[in-house]
């Protein structure tokens, strides 16, 4: 039986001297045990190494894909409030219009009538909402009012409608693509 040692510890040390390392090669070219000790030793080394490289890129896999559902889930909040904005900016220009179309309707002895009307019910002059209706009634036929007021609310709700419709819709595609 050869002696294993210095051999053995050598296998594990990594500075040696080139004449150290020649003798290793040449015991190792002699010596079935040494060699594969040595190639267990090396086998190890590699695995190491291995897990070493897989364990940062498994966490950076992951951190890049939780980033991205991040990303859409935010690019999809955006999309939604954008939509919300737009809608109730339409929303809010179609009752600008018709407000402005009711108050050029309105003649200025209308509008003064309806004024004291409304400073009576203030004051509590007027007891009920009846004295500011009657007013209004008086000012424009009561089917007119009834249009207008009914075309306001039917477009209100159209958008309205319309908004829900696009935000589901944009939440619908979002899942679609998660
Ligand atoms: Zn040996």
């Amino acid at each position: 039986m050869k002696p294993h040692q210095p051999y053995e510890a050598w296998i594990f040390e990594e500075d040696l001297s080139q004449e150290e390392q020649q003798r290793l090669t040449e015991h190792l070219s002699q010596c079935e045990a040494c060699r594969s000790l040595r190639e267990k030793w090396l086998g190890t080394q590699t695995e190491l190494q291995e897990r070493a490289m897989a364990v940062p890129r498994a966490g950076f896999t992951q951190r890049w894909k939780t980033s991205l559902v991040v990303r859409k889930q935010r690019e999809q909040k955006k999309q939604a409030w954008r939509v919300f904005w737009i809608f109730s900016g339409v929303a809010s220009g179609v009752m600008a219009g018709v407000f402005t179309y009711f108050l050029t309707q309105i003649s200025l002895a209308g509008w003064l009538e309806l004024s004291v009307e409304m400073i009576h019910q203030v004051l509590g002059v007027t007891s009920s909402i009846g004295g500011v209706l009657s007013a209004w009634t008086r000012l424009y036929p009561f089917p007119l009012t009834l249009f207008m007021v009914l075309l306001f609310l039917l477009s209100l709700l159209g958008l309205i409608a319309l908004w829900l419709f696009a935000l589901s819709r944009t939440f619908q595609e979002g899942k679609e693509r998660a």
